[in-house]
Formats: structure tokens, sequence, C-alpha cells
């Protein structure tokens, strides 16, 4: 048997052991007098907390940080757009909110520079406020969604939190080297429409690969896949290739690709067939006997291009 193969996990086994973990995030320099950023909503923006004009910023209701256009109620309570989508009447006063905006505060907002909110994580750029926002979707700190591919796993952190919490969390193999050799093994295959077997993760390069494989249908016709991501960015996903290869009885199917930044969703690399798919047809014939059990092998190579 290969190391670690053949475990079986699906997606309903792996929904309600793994919700709500925290994962606390490396904080940089804890000297600093800015506030500490978090990324979940309501935060501080990484501004001095003691700073009264990014608390006048701060909506009274969401504790948001408020973005153009600013609302106030006629009695100067100011609200932030989602905030007054939600509300006919001032959170703070009860006054029925007009469509009153507060220009002052929005030009103060313009005037002001604000750290990435992911300074803590090691971003040290200073923006606009209104530049803030777009850089953070694209800031390369933030932190990364945990590879595992069962949505319900809402941890994110940096890559080696994440490998932390894969190997303590989900329990998944960690293998050092770039060949590897997997078995996946499934009885009455036949039964299973939408499964998703146990994460691998390869150690190689001195970086980390995620090895997918899972079944879902085509259109109407059932497959499965196998694909690789890449625990980082995607220019640096770009400078690695990968094969897999599965077969018997003297035929083959073979992939190479290049691995999906986890930036990409699981779901998004399934969706755009950037993988190793396998009619089931097929698979069951590579499983040899008489197609009642799913036993694949699976061998594949990472390299640097
Ligand atoms: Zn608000
Ligand atoms: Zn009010
Ligand atoms: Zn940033
Ligand atoms: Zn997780």
């Amino acid at each position: 048997m290969a190391p670690g193969g053949g475990v079986c996990k699906e997606i309903i086994e792996s929904r309600t052991k793994f919700m709500n973990y925290e994962i606390s995030m490396p904080k940089a320099d804890k000297s600093s007098t800015l506030a500490k950023t978090t990324s979940g909503s309501g935060e501080k923006h990484g501004m001095p907390s003691r700073n009264g004009v990014h608390d006048l910023l701060e909506c009274p209701e969401c504790t948001s940080l408020m973005y153009p256009p600013i609302h106030q109620c006629p009695n100067g309570h100011t609200l932030c757009t989602n905030c007054k989508r939600r509300h006919n009447c001032c959170p703070t006063c009860q006054y029925e909110l007009g469509n009153i905006r507060c220009l002052a505060l929005e030009k103060v907002a313009e005037s002001l520079e604000l750290p990435c909110r992911y300074q803590s994580l090691g971003c040290h750029d200073i923006f606009p406020y209104y530049s803030k926002l777009k850089h953070e979707q694209h800031c390369q700190f933030q932190p990364y969604n945990c590879p595992y591919a069962s949505c319900e796993c809402s941890v994110t952190g940096d890559i080696p939190a994440l490998v932390a919490h894969l190997k303590e969390d989900h329990m998944v193999d960690m293998h050092d080297g770039c060949t590897f050799n997997h078995r996946y093994v499934k009885s009455n295959p036949h039964e299973v429409e939408n499964a998703m077997w146990m994460l691998t993760v390869f150690n190689c390069f001195g970086r980390q690969f995620c090895l997918h494989f899972e079944a879902f249908s085509l259109g109407m016709a059932p497959v499965y896949m196998a694909f690789l991501r890449f625990m980082g960015e995607d220019n640096e996903a770009k400078k690695f290739n990968y094969t897999l290869e599965v077969g018997a009885f003297g035929r083959k199917l073979a992939w190479q690709g290049v691995p999906r930044s986890i930036r990409d969703s699981h779901r998004k690399v399934r969706e755009s067939q950037d993988g190793l798919i396998i009619p089931r047809s097929l698979a069951l014939f590579f499983s040899g006997a008489d197609g009642q059990e799913l036993k694949l092998r699976i061998t594949g190579r990472i390299w640097k291009v």
C-alpha cells in the first residue's frame, strides 16, 4: 500500500468537525502604536486607536471604516452606506434619516493616508484613503484561506500557520519529496456523486503543494479529477510544473500542468478543469476486477521550470 494512501473522506464527514477554528495571526512589531488589525468585519483599519479622526470615520453602528458617501441624520449622527441602507431611523437618536451627506467628513477622509490593514502581517505600505481598499484586495500579505477542500473550514493564516493547521486539525498526510505515488480507494463508487478524498500535502523545494482528488459530475458524466495547488502566490506557482499519471493494463492517462495558487479556490480550479480528469468508466477499468471498487494509483512529479 502506498504511503498514506487510501483514506476516503467524503464532504459530509468533514463537515461539522472543523468549524469555528481560529488561527492566531503572527503579530509583527508589537511595539507599534498602531491598533491590531484583524481580517473580520468591524475592525479598526490599522489607524492609531487614539486618533480622533479615525474615531470620527468609524461608523457608530457597525464600527467599520466609512467610505463616501457618508451619511448623517438631521442631528448630525453619522452612518456608513451599508447601515444607511438598513435603517430608516438614526440608530443613535431614532430621528428619521433623510438623505443628508456629511461632506465635511468625506473631505477629511480624502486627506488621510492609512496603513494597509495587513500591516501586522508584514505589509508596510501606506495609502491614500481611496486606494487602500483596492490595494487590500490584492495585498500579498492578506491571509490565505485554508486549502482543505471542505468549504466549511473558515481558518485563515499565513502559509506556516496553515501547514500546521492542516497537520493538526485536518490530519492531512504530509510527504517530503517531489515524486509521489498515491492510491485512492472507494468501495461502491457508483453511489458516490460528490466526494473528496483526504488532501495530501507535498513538501518539496522548501514549498508545499496540495494534491486534491475528488469525484463529481461533469455535465452528465461522472468523473474523477486530480490536481495540484501551490501554497503561495500565483507568480510563484508559475515557477513549477507537475505531471499526474494513472493507468493499468497497458493504458495510461497523463496530465502536465502548472499548480494553481491556493488564492484560487478549489472550486474555481475544478470548474476550469485544470487537472487530470478521469471518466468514471475508465477509472473503474483501471481499478481492475469487476468495477465494484475504485482502486486508482496516481503517480506524479513536481519540478522547477
Ligand atoms: Zn455602518
Ligand atoms: Zn441621529
Ligand atoms: Zn498590503
Ligand atoms: Zn482548515
